[in-house]
């Protein structure tokens, strides 16, 4: 990815302290969806991550939000991961630690099938606990995880780490 790139994403990324909570060094990303440029380029580097891909996984909320034009730019379907009780039909749990707090997250389960390969994207990986717990997921109903794709990595957290084997690709990190 070009630099002109990662600067324009930099400069569209704000910095929010204390939100949610006190601690919490927030990276909004809404000012880089407000910008044509930005958003674009965002999404064309995300989708020109990986190859041989099935079926883009976006992470609620932010990850449906870049991973339905990744998808679309793949020409591939999304399927989301959602917080518990949103989808309406049969689903596979996991649970998951983030920087914040505790939670779930749901997949339908025909949603990916044996042999499929699965991007998963999301806005920012932070400690790793959501998309382990996504890479979870996917492997439980047998679908293998070509990679995960974010935005932003935060490396003091080391959240790499929990996705062991999984090829990681971000376009910026802090
Ligand atoms: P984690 O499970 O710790 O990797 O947290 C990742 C999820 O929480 C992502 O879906 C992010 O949207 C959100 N998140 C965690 N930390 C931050 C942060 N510092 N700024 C913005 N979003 C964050």
């Amino acid at each position: 990815m070009s630099n002109s790139n990662e600067q324009l994403w930099r400069s569209l990324i704000m910095d929010v302290p204390d939100f949610p909570q006190p601690g919490i060094l927030f990276r909004d990303v809404t000012p880089l969806l407000e910008s044509g440029a930005g958003l674009r380029s965002a999404v064309d580097a995300l989708s020109g991550a990986f190859t041989n891909i099935d079926v883009v996984a976006g992470i609620e909320s932010r990850g449906f939000i870049f991973g339905a034009p990744v998808a679309y730019a793949l020409g591939v379907g999304m399927v989301p991961v959602r917080k518990p009780g949103k989808l309406p039909r049969a689903t596979a749990s996991a649970d998951y630690s983030l920087e914040y707090g505790t939670n779930t997250l749901q997949l339908h389960r025909d949603a990916v099938s044996p042999g499929q390969r699965v991007l998963i994207v999301d806005d920012v990986l932070a400690t790793g606990g959501t998309a382990a717990a996504t890479v979870a997921l996917i492997e439980e109903l047998g679908a293998e995880v070509a990679g995960v794709a974010v935005l932003i990595e935060l490396n003091a957290l080391n959240g790499r780490a929990k996705l062991g084997d999984v090829p990681l690709v971000s376009l910026i990190s802090y």
